[in-house]
Order: C-alpha cells, then structure tokens, then sequence
C-alpha cells in the first residue's frame, strides 16, 4: 500500500511529540501564574474524562490535546514554585530533558543485555549521590520508583539478614515455620516502611514504636524496646519525620545497632532527610548515616526530577543479590551490571536518565544551593507564623518542613481542629499556594514543605498571604 509522507510513522510521531512540546511549554510558561488547584470533584473529572472504550482510532496529536482540554481543571500545578503539600519537588529543565529522552529511546532498563547505555548510566547516577550524600562509595544500590519502592529494597535485605542469623533463607523459602523477625521504630514511621513491613510479611501491625516526643526517637525508650528482644532486629531509623521534618540521633542509633546481642540492622527512612547531607549548614542532622546497613531516598522528592524516581543504598552488596536471587535461562550470562537483581521489577523504566542529567546540569554546588534556598524559605515562613498571633508553630523547624496551626480564643479543641481542616480545603480552594494537613499530636494541623527549586521568597510571601486570608488575620 501506498502511504502519502504525511501519514509515515516518522511524520505521525513528529506531529505527536510536537503536540507535546507545545502543551508542556505552554504549561510549564502558565506556572508562576497559574491556580495551583482547582480542587475539583471526582464527579467533575469523571464527568471530564470517563468513556467508553474507544472503538476506532484517532489521530495521535489530537488525543493529546483532546486529553488534556478534559483533563486540565484536575491537573495540579505540582511542579510550580507554590505547591507546599505533603513533600513534592518540581522538575528542573535538564531531568525534564532526560525524562522525555528516556522515553523517546525507551530503554528496557532491566538488564544489562537490553541497555548497557542505561545500566551504566544508572551505576555513575548511583555512585554521584553516594558521593553527595557522603555514603561509602562501596555500597551497593539501586534506582526505584520512590522512596516506598526503596525502603522496600532496604527491608528486603534487612529480611535477608535476619533469616540467615536464625539459620534460613527468607526470600528463598519464606518465614512460615521461623522463628519471627522484629522490627522496631519510633512512633513517626512513616506510612510507607509500614505498608513495606505489610509486604514483606512482618506485619504493617508487628513493628514496636519508642516514643519521639519531638519527631526524634527517645533513645533510651528504643534502647528498653531493644532490651526486650533476644533475637535478631531491624531498626528503622527516620531522618526527617514527614510531619515535623525531625531526625532521629542516627549516630545513637548505629551504637544501639553495635550494642544489639542478637545483632542489629540499621535500615534509615531519609526519603527527603538524606538531603541535608548535601549542605554542611544541615549535614549534622544526618550524621552518622553512613553507618547504616540500608537507606532510602526519593529522587522525585528534592533531587526534583520527574515522578517517579527514588534510590536504595544497601551496605551488604551480596545480602541485596541473594535476596532476590532468581534465575531463567533467558536472562543469564550478562557482561555487565543487572539492575533487576538489585529491585522488585524486572523490566523497568530508564529513571536515571534524568537524575543523570539533573546531577550534571546543577553538580553539587547547585543542589547545596537548591536545599540551602529551600530550608531558608522554611525558615523566613516559620519566623513568620512564630511572630504572628493567632497562628501556632506546633514544633521547631529544623530543616524544610514547617507545622503550624491557626488557633482563636474561646475556641476548644475539637472547634480548633475543625477550623485548621476548613483552613487547608479553603487555602486549596483559593489557589494561589497549596498546603497539606495532618494531625500532630492529636492535633489537626497545617504543613507547608519547601522542597520545589523553583520556589523564591516572593512565593513563600504569597503562602502568607493566603494562609492570613484564610485565617482571618488581615
Ligand atoms: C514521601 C516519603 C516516603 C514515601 O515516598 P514515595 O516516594 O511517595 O514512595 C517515605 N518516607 C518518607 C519520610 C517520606 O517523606
């Protein structure tokens, strides 16, 4: 059949991606002006966007724009300069760069056989955030999809370790008819290592908190939580409590973790805390991570690359391999470096194309400055609700993360609480900054995390403002 150069594959994708091109800029130009939310109902997106199944098809860059005039009330300016909630990065122009590359040349990176280029790539990614984050350059690791993905990597070996202690082989023949494996923290674990512990079948339930008064674990209650437990553990350290931004004493934990008799494994949360590790104004809160058995970090968290990234470091390289040993004869007698041996996925997408290019365009010096410039928005917007009445800092803010809530006289708690929830659903509704809430201390409240690169104090300035409208300060 004779096909017009229109209609070539190399023509329809050229249209295609340029369609692409052209929202995105046009998305990424709307940012600094944009609502941030428009907090629509799901009866609103499903009205925008359910469907039946297409039953014929159409022209590739006429569904792009067709998808996002529909989509575009529930699209969330995330990646611009005011989006405060839960602890969101944006992405920088070179890991936006890298991330479409790696779609575009659509690497399977699983194995070395499918893409050395990939493999490789990912092995240099790994080494450089070692090196940022001061971790010894001889542990092993992989990239991830997130910070969940990454504690799972990290409880996996810990699992791994623990059975062969006892004498089995966990991942090989499962912890049926074992001895059980304990798991300790402290009470600010993060949802995530939890549902990672539902996974691996500890329990989400089976994990024991010591108290963390002020975000950071009490390390003499860990240390009687220890004492309790003959056998093997694993203690998940936290640097940077998602609430607070608090770290545990990670140092003292590493020395509970020697102390242990039984024997110990250190396996630390820092999804966004590892960070403080790139700027010496912040790295004595992390200090003493390098003494860990495993970490975990997030990469579309503060590196500010494209969701979804994250990274696992594990110290015992041959503990990571054993603990997902697999073998098919497909997949065998590689040259190089398999990075599905070291993860739960086989197949996987390139991720380290755009930390590769993100860590190239801004080397150490710009993501010190990156996190210095976040932390000192942190603080101008935290000295900011210290000095005015009627807002309430509900802990200090040590690195990115501030917690605050609105409080008026006469009302009581439950009255408190109602109003600090009708505050960040009204924020969101306003549109010019976005803020998550939680509950600290039994307390409804309020947090703001400067994790965004883009994010300047004209923009923490426009935060306050919207919170003192809401508020009713003005
Ligand atoms: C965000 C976060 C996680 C989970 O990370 P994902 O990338 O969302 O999977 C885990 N721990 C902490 C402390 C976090 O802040």
């Amino acid at each position: 059949m004779h096909k017009g150069i229109e209609s070539t594959a190399a023509a329809v994708t050229e249209r295609a991606i340029g369609r692409a091109h052209a929202l995105a800029s046009s998305f990424l130009a709307s940012l600094p002006e944009r609502l941030v939310s428009h907090v629509p109902s799901p009866e609103e997106m499903a009205t925008a966007l359910d469907e039946p199944l297409p039953e014929t098809g159409s022209d590739p860059a006429a569904v792009l724009d067709e998808w996002f005039t529909r989509a575009e009330r529930g699209i969330t300016a995330s990646p611009g300069p005011r989006f405060f909630g839960f602890v969101n990065g944006g992405v920088t122009p070179a890991a936006l760069a890298g991330d479409w590359l790696a779609s575009a040349i659509d690497q399977n990176a699983g194995l070395w056989a499918s893409s050395p280029a990939a493999a490789q790539t990912e092995l240099v990614v790994l080494r450089w955030l070692k090196d940022l984050f001061g971790l010894p350059a001889e542990w092993s690791g992989a990239m991830t999809s997130g910070a969940t993905m990454a504690n799972l990597v990290g409880l996996i070996a810990a699992r791994q370790w623990a059975g062969q202690c006892l004498g089995f082989d966990a991942s090989g023949d499962g912890l049926a008819g074992h001895p059980p494996i304990h798991v300790v923290s402290s009470t600010e674990i993060h949802l995530s290592a939890r549902k990672c512990l539902g996974t691996l079948g500890f329990g989400r339930n089976q994990v024991r908190k010591a108290a963390a008064p002020g975000g950071s674990v009490d390390i003499a209650a860990l240390a009687e939580l220890l004492g309790e437990i003959s056998g093997p553990v694993i203690i998940v350290g936290n640097a940077g409590e998602v609430n607070t931004g608090h770290f545990d004493d990670l140092a003292a934990l590493a020395d509970l973790r020697d102390a242990h008799p039984g024997g110990a494994w250190l396996h630390v949360d820092g999804a966004f805390g590892l960070f403080a590790g790139t700027s010496p104004r912040f790295a004595h809160l992390s200090l003493g991570i390098e003494r860990a058995d495993s970490v975990a970090s997030d990469a579309h968290k503060w590196l500010n690359v494209p969701y979804d990234s994250g990274f696992a470091f594990v110290r015992d390289a041959a503990i990571l391999r054993e603990a997902f040993l697999t073998s098919g004869e497909y997949v065998l007698g590689s040259a190089g470096w398999d990075p599905f041996t070291h993860v739960p996925e086989m197949s996987r997408r390139f991720r380290a194309l755009a930390a590769w290019c993100a860590l190239k365009a801004f080397g150490r010096e710009g993501y010190r400055a990156l996190v210095e410039r976040c932390v000192d928005n942190a603080a101008a917007f935290a000295n900011w609700v210290e000095a005015t009445p009627g807002l309430e800092l509900m802990n200090s803010a040590p690195l990115n993360i501030v917690c605050f809530r609105i409080i008026r006289e006469g009302l009581d708690r439950a009255a408190t609480d109602d109003l600090n929830r009708a505050a960040v659903r009204a924020i969101q509704i306003d549109g010019r900054a976005f803020l998550t809430g939680t509950l600290w201390h039994g307390h409804a409240a309020i947090r703001a995390a400067f994790d965004n690169w883009q994010t300047t104090l004209q923009d923490v300035h426009i935060l306050q403002f919207a919170v003192t409208r809401v508020a009713g300060l003005l």
